[in-house]
C-alpha cells in the first residue's frame, strides 16, 4: 500500500487537485475539509505525511501546525504547509510553527509531487538514524531537476493535471508557473 497522506484544505477544488494527484503518483490521500476535524483525523488515519493549507476558516493551517508539534504522537508526522500568501515572512512563520516544508499556491504539480517525496524520505532517513541526518537539506536542491521536466511533462503530469480544467477555481491552482515572461520591448 502506498504511504498515506492527510490533506487538510478548505477549498474543494484545491483539496480534489491536491487528492487527486496524490493518488495519481501512489499515494493513498484522505481529504479534510474542515481544520477543525484535522487533529482526530490525523490520530486516526495515521498519515506518513500532512498536506496543510494555512488559509481557512474556523482555525488556520499556522494554528493547528503548532497543535500537531506540541502533540506528542503527532509530532513526528511531516507536514508541507500550502499557502497562497507568497510575503517572505510567511514561509518563515511557518518553518518557525515547526513545518517541514513549503510550497506556495499556485502549485507548481512538479514541485509539489517532488516536495511530498522529498519530505517523506527525510521523514524515513530521520527514523532509521535516530540522530536527526543532515542530508534532508542537500535533497531539497534536486529542485532544479523539476522545473527542467516541466518542459516537457510526460503522461503522468497530464493525467495529474486533469482536475484542473473541470472548474476554474477562484484561488486558481495552476499547474504551471509562469514559465517565462515575454520580454515587453513596447512601453
Ligand atoms: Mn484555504
Amino acid at each position: 500500500m502506498g504511504q498515506k497522506i492527510l490533506v487538510v484544505e478548505d477549498n474543494e477544488l484545491n483539496l480534489k487537485l491536491f487528492c487527486d494527484l496524490l493518488r495519481a503518483h501512489a499515494y493513498v490521500a484522505e481529504p479534510v475539509r474542515d481544520g477543525r476535524e484535522a487533529l482526530a483525523t490525523a490520530r486516526s488515519f495515521g498519515p506518513d505525511l500532512i498536506v496543510m493549507d494555512i488559509q481557512m476558516p474556523h482555525i488556520t493551517g499556522l494554528e493547528l501546525i503548532e497543535q500537531i508539534k506540541a502533540d506528542d504522537e503527532l509530532r513526528p508526522i511531516p507536514i508541507m504547509a500550502v499557502t497562497a500568501y507568497a510575503a517572505k515572512g510567511d514561509e518563515e512563520r511557518i518553518r518557525d510553527a515547526g513545518a517541514e516544508g513549503y510550497v506556495s499556491k499556485p502549485i507548481s504539480v512538479l514541485r509539489f509531487v517532488e516536495a511530498v517525496r522529498t519530505l517523506l524520505e527525510a521523514a524515513a532517513a530521520r527514523a532509521e538514524a535516530e540522530p536527526p541526518a543532515p542530508q534532508a537539506e542537500g535533497e531539497a536542491e534536486a529542485e532544479g531537476e523539476g522545473e527542467a521536466e516541466a518542459e516537457s511533462p510526460g503522461p503522468e503530469t497530464e493525467e495529474a493535471a486533469a482536475p484542473e480544467g473541470e472548474a476554474a477555481p477562484e484561488e486558481s491552482p495552476e499547474n504551471a508557473e509562469p514559465e517565462e515572461e515575454p520580454p515587453t520591448a513596447s512601453p
